[in-house]
């Protein structure tokens, strides 16, 4: 386990769409943590939407969808992902070796969240991004397993995609560790 992430980071985090237009440096993070942090999560709640990110998707239909209705649209394994904050077994998921140049989506609502540009091997086996498209995700504080992590969700259908961590690469030097079956990929 790794540390988690410290309030001021998850602010940070939490931020940075609001601050794409500030300098790089604005929002560079400070100390990496040392270790490799697996993006596992358990139980469920998360149902309140944290609404972090500059695009608005309040109004959104894909918000008024009942869990039956999610139940309905969803593989079981997507449907403990996305509604319920599940973790996928690490090394399950194909899109873990996905290496085309392409757009992955969100898997509930297919909003296009990570280019595959952003996409590194972490060695998690998860499906790990150092960037997300701006606007598509939103933050909360995830206090779950006796530690705190900042979890990551759709912005548009509030879907649960996973945790995002500060061990990931420069530029950002952010690890956005998900779910691959939380996520659709689209060849270019
Ligand atoms: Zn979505």
């Amino acid at each position: 386990m790794s540390r988690p992430l410290a309030r001021t980071t998850y602010l940070k985090i939490m931020m940075r769409d609001k601050m794409m237009f500030m300098p790089r440096r604005a929002f560079l993070l400070a100390a990496p943590a040392a270790l490799i942090t697996a993006c596992s999560g358990a139980g469920n709640g998360g149902k309140a939407f944290a609404d972090t990110a500059v695009t608005d998707f309040s109004g959104s239909e894909w918000r008024t969808l009942t869990e039956e209705e999610w139940k309905q649209r969803l593989d079981p394994l997507a449907f403990r992902v996305l509604r319920e904050e599940a973790t996928e077994r690490a090394f399950t998921s194909p899109l873990n070796d996905e290496k085309r140049k392409g757009v992955f989506h969100c898997a509930g609502c297919d909003l296009a969240i990570f280019e595959s540009d952003t996409k590194y091997n972490s060695g998690t086996g998860w499906p790990s991004f150092y960037d997300y498209i701006p606007g598509t995700l939103g933050f909360k504080e995830d206090n779950k397993l006796w530690m705190t992590r900042t979890e990551y969700h759709c912005a548009r259908c509030g879907g649960h995609h996973g945790h995002v961590f500060n061990d990931g690469p420069a530029p950002t030097g952010l690890r956005y560790c998900n779910n691959g079956v939380a996520l659709t990929f689209k060849p270019a």
